[in-house]
């Protein structure tokens, strides 16, 4: 029998995702803070709820995908929060990137109630989440993993189980180490590009198919060159991952000095007020330092 799905927190990556789970014949009831977010998902087929509570009591697998830390919190253990109403024997699967500290103590609480939590953040942008390709890293219970597994393969096309609870999300931060860092080398590479006076698209086109290639060089670089700044991934959630691994590091006595240069770029242009832009504007703080910018490429 189909499992009733639940999602909670309908932002650019869980628009994309519940209308998957709406897609992939899962009977779907949704909650979103501001509400008009819900109005296309009813339309396709949702139930809107007035609560996360409402979500997790009608669902037996509820998904939430919201922004940092704290909202997690407030969504899982606040006033008609999941806790509250989800039944014995249901499934959250925490899909924001979140501290992984924190994510061992929700399994706990939830675990007191009966109710089991994967966490299992995703990478692959908001492009992945609208085409149900994301990586989905997960950490938790095998059983749980296995129960759970049509809902995350009606999201994404690479889900592994990387751990118990909490190691999805260190996995994840690891995959953040990777995109802030190579953020960094396509800006660095592209106002070089620039400053060589090469034709900034043969340059991308050239190099893309070789040992350099990359999802962030194929995905942000043409966004990079037409200077649109629309964000896949906004910089102050980039800057909340990015904070993540610091604390993290931290702790584990790990150097990253490369995240930590990233770190303080981020911190230039959120203080500029460009925290709303996509994280491929990293580039504009080097462009700060240069003194020059990346020329729109001509036409477009
Ligand atoms: P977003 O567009 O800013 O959406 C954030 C969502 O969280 C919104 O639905 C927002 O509700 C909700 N929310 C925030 N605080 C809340 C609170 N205290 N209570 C209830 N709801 C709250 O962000 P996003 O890009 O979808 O990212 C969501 C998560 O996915 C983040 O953890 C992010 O790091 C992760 N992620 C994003 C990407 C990406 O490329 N975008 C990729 C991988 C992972 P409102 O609509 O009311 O504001």
């Amino acid at each position: 029998m189909t499992e009733k799905a639940g999602f909670v927190g309908l932002g650019i990556m869980g628009q994309g995702m519940s209308r998957n789970l709406l897609k992939a014949g899962f009977p779907l009831t949704v909650w979103n803070r501001t509400a008009s977010k819900m109005d296309a998902l009813v339309e396709a087929g949702a139930k809107a709820a007035a609560s996360p509570g409402e979500v997790a009591a009608n669902s037996d697998i509820t998904v939430i995908c919201v922004s940092d830390t704290p909202d997690v919190e407030a969504v899982i253990l606040g006033p008609d929060g999941i806790l509250s109403s989800a039944k014995p024997g249901s499934v959250v699967i925490d899909c924001s990137t979140i501290s992984p500290i924190v994510t061992r103590q929700l399994h706990q609480k939830l675990a007191e109630k009966g109710v089991a939590l994967l966490d299992a953040p995703v990478s692959g942008g908001s492009e992945g989440a609208a085409k149900g390709t994301l990586s989905i890293m997960v950490g938790g219970a095998a059983e749980t993993f296995q129960r759970a597994l049509p809902v995350l393969q009606a999201m994404g096309s690479k889900i592994t189980l990387v751990g118990e609870s909490g190691a999805g999300q260190t996995v994840k931060l690891v995959n953040q180490i990777l995109v802030a860092n190579s953020m960094l080398a396509v800006g660095e590479a592209l106002l070089f590009a620039q400053a060589g006076g090469v034709d900034l698209e043969k340059a991308l086109e050239a190099v893309s198919a070789g040992a350099a290639g990359s999802w962030t060089l194929s995905n942000r670089g043409p966004q990079v060159i037409r200077r649109d700044w629309r964000p896949g991934f906004m910089i102050d959630l980039q800057q909340k991952d990015v904070r993540l691994i610091l604390d993290a590091a931290a702790k584990l006595g790990a150097p990253v000095p490369g995240t930590a240069l990233v770190h303080q770029l981020y911190n230039t242009l959120q203080k500029q007020g460009l925290g709303s832009e996509g994280n491929h504007a990293l580039v504009k703080a080097l462009e700060n330092l240069a003194g020059f910018k990346i020329e729109p490429v001509s036409g477009q």
